[in-house]
């Protein structure tokens, strides 16, 4: 496996000698098939004839920390412990309950280990936590991508738009795509689990989620569980029944032809380049054509990873190309009419049926169609006294309410509601130059009425007919 491009060293300690294992720690990528971090960390541990321990933590304390967000972390915990176990690699899963707990897993877990192997992810806690761990682990420290299909590495500056990146993607995708390889370990784990690993097991997680100290009023989602086993079968789901029909119906949100991938893409609890696999075998066996899922899947995702990766903080509308901030700053003082507050957006209570439906997807399934999703983030912009405050109220929806928020394509998508990757328009008030998405469009073009008796029904109900067993 050629992991070149994918590897950051990020400090200058030594693989240390006489060690227990190599750790791997999952910040983001929380898998164990495809994942080039731990496929790293086993190459480490094989030549050093030591085991891998897998470790992964969940804090009370990151920024909107709530049931939705934990729950989906600890369904995926079963099946990751399973998998490992058959495979001989260690480990160690600890549910840090309140603030004043000790916050040192990682710490103490790192003292007895050759390197620490961890992911490589441009936003959320990761940068922060890639930038000051490694001076202070005492140990090697070595952060690696495998959130995307070509690795961010490659890509020495920030992309202009899907058109800049797309040829320099196409050129070198032949090489990336392809399997990242078998799992295997020489040394087998056998050292007793840790005093501080917390048991998950289907049946306990309610009670787990309600002893942390954690935003309690944002519920599960009622359509999405965590873990590999539900992401594997979300991807046969969508191979099988909506692969050939996505090209045609993918922007028609009541047809429910898109992968609904993307909690488990943000989750890491399957890659894009596993995705990608599969979704290319099964077009070939079939005859298919699944051109406009990989461009989604690969060519727009990773523009927003190469945004994020090079334009930290990637969530300010200091982010913004030249002709957008010009444009904008025109039109910052015109006339809002009607205008919402952040608390009337989040309680979707707006005049426009369809964008309250859009809101409503957002709070029960956590997660909205993308053809609307569009639609959403413009009417914020709409409808919103200024332009940063149409910026912080989706980057709050997002970061609270969506399984796949906090990601790369949350702010590269919320920043090109206002113009990022996407170039000028007709002239108008609010926007300037900036793309219009008027309700309209959306009533000619998708079938508003079927989405907002789906949405009522959830409403109603509290179940989604499209949820997974
Ligand atoms: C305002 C706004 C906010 C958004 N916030 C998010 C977010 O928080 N997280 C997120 O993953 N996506 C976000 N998107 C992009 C897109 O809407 C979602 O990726 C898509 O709806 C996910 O559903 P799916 O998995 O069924 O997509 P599919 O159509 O099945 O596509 C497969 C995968 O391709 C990628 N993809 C699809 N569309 C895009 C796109 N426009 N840009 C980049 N990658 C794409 C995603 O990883 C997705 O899971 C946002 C878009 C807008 C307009």
């Amino acid at each position: 496996m050629d992991l070149k491009n994918r590897v950051r060293i990020l400090n200058s300690q030594p693989v240390r000698l006489g060690a227990r294992y190599v750790l791997y720690w999952a910040q983001m990528n929380r898998r164990v098939e495809g994942n080039h971090a731990l496929l790293h960390a086993a190459e480490l541990a094989n030549s050093l004839d030591l085991p891998v321990l897998y470790y992964e933590g969940l804090t009370c304390s990151y920024p909107y920390a709530n049931d939705r967000l934990h729950t989906f972390v600890l369904e995926g915990v079963p099946d990751t412990e399973r998998r490992l176990r058959k495979l001989g690699i260690g480990y160690v899963f600890h549910l840090r309950r309140r603030q004043s707990d000790p916050d040192d897993a990682l710490y103490r877990l790192a003292q007895d280990a050759a390197a620490v192997v961890t992911d490589d992810y441009p936003t959320f806690v990761a940068p922060r936590h890639n930038a000051s761990v490694p001076a202070k682990v005492g140990v090697a420290y070595h952060a690696v991508d495998s959130s995307c299909v070509v690795p961010m590495g490659l890509f020495g500056k920030r992309e202009y738009a899907a058109y800049t990146i797309r040829p320099k993607i196409r050129r070198v995708l032949g090489e990336h795509l392809v399997p990242p390889g078998p799992l295997k370990v020489r040394a087998r784990f056998a050292d007793p689990v840790a005093s501080f690993h917390t048991t998950v097991d289907e049946a306990r997680i309610t009670r787990l989620v309600a002893e942390c100290e954690i935003d309690h009023s944002v519920p599960p989602s009622i359509s999405f569980r965590g873990g590999r086993t539900q992401a594997e079968r979300r991807l046969e789901r969508f191979v099988k029944d909506n692969l050939r029909r996505y090209s045609r119906h993918r922007n028609e949100p009541s047809a429910h032809a898109t992968s609904d991938l993307s909690p488990y893409l943000h989750f890491g609890n399957i890659s894009s380049l596993e995705v990608a696999l599969r979704v290319r075998e099964h077009a070939s066996e079939h005859k298919l054509v699944a051109d406009e899922y990989l461009e989604e899947l690969i060519v727009r995702r990773e523009l927003a990873f190469n945004f994020a990766r090079h334009t930290p903080p990637p969530y300010t509308l200091e982010c913004l190309p030249d002709w957008v901030r010009a444009t904008l700053a025109k039109h910052g003082r015109d006339k809002r009419s009607p205008c919402y507050t952040r608390e009337q957006f989040e309680r979707a209570e707006t005049h426009d049926e369809l964008w309250n439906s859009t809101q409503k997807e957002l709070l029960l399934r956590g997660k909205i169609h993308g053809y609307y999703r569009m639609y959403w983030g413009k009417k914020v912009i709409e409808w919103s006294a200024a332009h940063e405050d149409a910026l912080s109220t989706m980057i709050h929806l997002h970061d609270r309410y969506a399984l796949d928020g906090r990601d790369p394509n949350t702010y590269a998508n919320i920043l090109w509601c206002f113009g990022l990757h996407d170039r000028p328009w007709r002239e108008r008030p609010v926007f300037g130059t900036v793309r219009y998405i008027s309700l309209d469009g959306m009533k000619r073009k998708t079938d508003v009425g079927a989405y907002l008796a789906e949405i009522a029904q959830l409403e109603r109900t509290g179940q989604d007919p499209f949820r997974l067993q």
